[in-house]
């Protein structure tokens, strides 16, 4: 290792050289504090910026371990590190200057959500940011007076400022901390209440506009109560007794009028999969791990998914029990979602009718006289989401503002009034049984086969280009390109941060590579990939440094492979 000293002497020597000159200061440097990694340097100003890292130890650092004694807790220190690194990023920085992103200086920037990144890792033993920048140039000449203000000025003072526990707000960190372990507390709580979601009283569900994901500022938003019939209480270890409304195992409906906040209260529980950052209102929004979002997608892939217990006597005689299309329709599409939700071990299922195929949910009395069941190759949803939770054990949580018919199926029924929940179960019972709607339950005796698939490993070919090298990027949080390929996941709406999708593309690879063999089954696969995440952190998914990976749910893997257009599966 080099120390601090070299560093300044190598950057006036290669001073008004070109820019290539660069690649000669990689390695790491001692600065005493710290130890400076430059890992991988970018080859022109204009390209990605340059990977870099700054590893205090542990004992220069001095977290008190209580801060990271447990996943939650580490996870939280991490994500809020991040944060506090970004902004103070911003202020340190003397910005851009030079040609292409000359003297840019950031790390990743985080969503609403907690989750584990590789921008911070902490460890017993250090603490290690990992950031760009973009190493400066006048032209295409080095600029090395500006590299050495980055260097010795910029982030030396930045790793004072944010990696030294000593000159951090400790209160503001252990807040942070005990909000993500009360939230996991109540997460892991949840099924001996029999329940699969809790919103707190007093959360904030609705977001500035569909773009932008802060919270409605406080003069504009009705907090959220709980109806007394539904009020359950948690006593967090940290925070004490919180109390707000449980939505119970088994079927849920969300009814109310339109505009009355219905699909906004829906979209916390697919957000309540993650913990939140204080203030963001949906700190204690909480869902079970294995909530998964299904929705219509007409147009998109499906490979060799069973749909039988939906779909069956397509046209031309089509097997339903190995569905695959280049084009599936909104039904199709619909059933495929929820059957590779169910494959990779889902739980609860969130549905809204917002972005729901009508004749996949619901068949009434004329229609089913109009036209016969010989002719209608869908079960609709409402004839399955018992059997759903009787055969499975899986609830469904679903937003129906237009159907009455579900009433029969409803184990609780909540009603968004001016965007304050009523409990309105025995209200809706009530009018099932003095108005029966005399549809024929079409059901059949149970739920139906669940399929496992075994995904064949060469259907993942993530070359591109002459050189036949590895091409795989996240495009936007809802695109990846995986060699020649693109994976849309515009309709995945559990993703909440474009580091997930970065992370899905590399570890579509890293599977592909390490586990698929044509016998395992997709369950099998990511339970592996899991335990690896699990014990090693991030960076097993890539073989150099990386700073911009967020973890994602396996249901957002699972969602990537699916849509994938090459997958081909065994079963
Ligand atoms: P629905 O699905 O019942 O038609 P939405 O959930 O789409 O209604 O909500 C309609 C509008 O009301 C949205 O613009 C949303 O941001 C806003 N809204 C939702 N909940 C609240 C609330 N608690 N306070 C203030 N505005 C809200
Ligand atoms: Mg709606």
């Amino acid at each position: 290792m080099k120390t601090a000293k070299e560093l300044r002497p190598e950057l006036l020597r290669i001073d008004r050289k070109p820019y290539g000159f660069y690649k000669e200061i990689k390695g790491r440097y001692d600065f005493g504090t710290y130890v400076l990694n430059l890992d991988y340097i970018q080859p022109d100003p204009f390209a990605p910026p340059s990977q870099v890292a700054v590893r205090v130890s542990g004992k220069t650092a001095g977290f008190p371990p209580a801060l990271l004694d447990s996943l939650t807790r580490r996870v939280a220190l991490e994500d809020c590190l991040t944060r506090y690194f970004y902004q103070q990023a911003q202020k340190v920085g003397r910005g851009k200057r030079g040609t292409g992103h000359s003297g840019l200086l950031a790390i990743d920037k985080p969503s609403q959500e907690v989750l584990m990144r590789t921008a911070m890792v902490v460890r017993d033993e250090w603490v290690e940011a990992r950031f760009v920048i973009g190493l400066p140039a006048w032209g295409r000449r080095i600029s090395g007076r500006e590299a050495s203000e980055i260097f010795f000025e910029e982030i030396p003072e930045l790793v004072q400022r944010t990696l030294i526990y000593s000159n951090l707000d400790g209160d503001l960190l252990e807040k942070y901390v005990d909000l993500a372990e009360d939230a996991e507390f109540i997460r892991a709580r949840l099924s001996e209440k029999g329940l699969m979601a809790f919103v707190g009283n007093g959360s904030i569900l609705p977001r500035v506009s569909g773009v932008d994901d802060r919270p409605l500022p406080s003069d504009a938003a009705i907090p959220f109560q709980s109806p007394p019939e539904l009020e359950v209480e948690f006593d967090c270890p940290h925070r004490g007794p919180v109390r707000g409304m449980g939505i119970p195992e088994g079927v849920t409906l969300i009814v109310g009028g339109g505009y009355h906040g219905k699909s906004t209260l829906l979209s916390a529980l697919e957000k309540g999969a993650y913990n939140h950052i204080p203030g963001d209102g949906r700190e204690l929004v909480v869902t079970v791990d294995d909530s998964v979002k299904i929705r219509a997608e007409d147009g998109r892939f499906i490979e060799n998914v069973d749909i039988s217990p939906f779909i069956r006597n397509l046209p031309l005689g089509l097997d339903t029990r190995v569905f695959s299309s280049p084009d599936a329709s909104g039904s199709t599409s619909q059933a495929a979602n929820i059957m590779e939700a169910l494959e990779v071990g889902a739980t609860l299922l969130l549905v809204d009718e917002d972005t729901s195929a009508t004749n996949f949910m619901i068949r009434d009395e004329r229609m089913q006289s109009l036209v016969t069941k010989e002719k209608e190759p869908i079960t609709p949803f409402i004839d399955k989401v018992k059997q759903l939770y009787a055969d499975l054990g899986v609830s469904t949580i679903l937003v129906m503002g237009g159907s009455g018919d579900y009433f029969d199926v409803a184990d609780t029924v909540i009603m968004m009034d001016e965007y304050l929940p009523r409990d309105r179960t025995a209200e809706a019972r009530s009018i099932a049984q003095s108005y029966s709607t005399r549809r024929t339950f079409e059901g059949g005796e149970t739920f139906g086969r669940v399929k496992d698939r075994r995904p064949i490993p060469a259907s993942f070919d993530p070359r591109k280009g002459k050189k036949n090298q590895a091409r795989i990027s996240a495009k936007s949080i809802n695109s990846i390109a995986f060699g020649k390929h693109y994976i849309d996941l515009s309709q995945v709406e559990q993703l909440v941060d474009i580091s997930q999708t970065r992370a899905i593309g590399d570890i579509i690879h890293y599977a592909a590579k390490n586990y698929m063999n044509g016998e395992r089954t997709l369950r099998e696969i990511l339970d592996l990939v899991e335990a690896d995440l699990d014990r090693d952190g991030m960076d097993v998914i890539c073989p150099y440094l990386k700073g911009n990976y967020a973890r994602p749910r396996r249901y957002e893997i699972a969602a990537a492979i699916n849509r994938l257009r090459t997958l081909k599966c065994k079963d």
